[in-house]
């Protein structure tokens, strides 16, 4: 009987989808499964988001770490994924469960650290569901809403698209993937002022995601090593590579809009911005400009939960 590591987790999301899409009713549906988010057809000028993430004790925290910590994670990273598609976020539903001897002041203080996010956002809870279980397992869904113009997907990356990512990488093994901010303002300054190809968050690591946006566009790539934005905090490139919860913004942009983005950046937005490669044939494959110029191919990889 086969496994389901053998399979991997890609691998059964691409039977989940064969499953449910046969299911579906596509009518209204721009796109389903596949995206940072589900694109729903909504009224003339506007189409519905919606995303869900689930965070379990022990894969995605601990008890010991700080319980408001721990739910601004659970909503900050569906805010993340509304903010790949080009949208903001509004409603949210959030089920919990929550072992029966668990401290009554570590539940609660997660609630207030998911208020306090859905406040700064301007994101309002209306639901949810709580449950009993032996771990704390945090699951929200998210609503957002993006004009249809400023929808981006992981599927247009186009060749000669120059890649680009927000912030630094590497450091979310060193803490900061519960202490993350979602880029939800930065990706409204890009999808305000220019035309992004291709977008997503980096959740699964750099390679893994880019390898998403590749596998979406039928594309390949060449990273320049010399540009990748480590962290200060991580050990080498193989963790700006590889550990997934970054929660940055990876994107990629006709060349000829590069200048303006570059020089008009650093006045509207704190965070850096880095060019990190650009998009080639997918016949290219992925490969690594090295900082003696050699061009190697890079391995894949990054989190995977099965
Ligand atoms: P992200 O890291 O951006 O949250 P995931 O890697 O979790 O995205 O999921 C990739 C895609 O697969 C998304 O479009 C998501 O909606 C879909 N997906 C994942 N798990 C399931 C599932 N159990 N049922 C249906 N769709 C799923
Ligand atoms: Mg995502």
């Amino acid at each position: 009987m086969k496994k389901l590591n053998q399979i991997g987790e890609f691998g059964f999301i691409a039977e989940i989808e064969k499953i449910f899409n046969r299911i579906c009713h596509k009518k209204n549906v721009i796109h389903g499964i596949g995206d940072d988010a589900a694109v729903i057809r909504h009224s003339k000028k506007e189409y519905l988001l919606y995303t869900t993430d689930m965070l379990i004790e022990g894969v995605h925290f601990l008890r010991t770490q700080d319980p408001e910590a721990i739910g601004h994670k659970a909503l900050a990273c569906s805010i993340s994924d509304i903010a790949a598609m080009g949208g903001e976020p509004d409603f949210a539903l959030v089920s919990l469960a929550f072992p029966k001897n668990l401290n009554y002041r570590f539940a609660n203080k997660l609630c207030q650290g998911l208020g306090k996010t859905a406040k700064k956002y301007k994101i309002s809870i209306i639901g949810g569901d709580t449950n009993s279980f032996d771990k704390i397992i945090i699951c929200v869904f998210l609503r957002g809403m993006v004009n249809k113009k400023k929808l981006v997907l992981r599927s247009k990356a186009k060749k000669n698209d120059l890649i680009f990512v927000t912030g630094d990488l590497g450091a979310s093994c060193r803490g900061r993937h519960l202490k993350f901010t979602p880029r939800l303002k930065e990706s409204q300054f890009l999808v305000n002022n220019f035309k992004i190809n291709a977008m997503i968050d980096i959740s699964d690591g750099l390679i893994a995601d880019l390898n998403h946006i590749l596998k979406a566009s039928k594309a390949g790539a060449v990273l320049k090593e010399a540009s990748i934005p480590l962290s200060y905090l991580a050990d080498s490139r193989e963790d700006a590579f590889y550990t997934g919860e970054d929660f940055e913004l990876l994107f990629t942009l006709p060349k000829k809009y590069a200048g303006k983005l570059l020089s008009s950046w650093p006045f509207k937005n704190k965070v850096k911005l880095s060019c990190i490669g650009e998009i080639t044939a997918q016949s290219q494959g992925l490969k690594l400009k090295t900082k003696n110029n050699r061009l190697k191919k890079i391995k894949l990889g990054g989190y995977r939960h099965f």
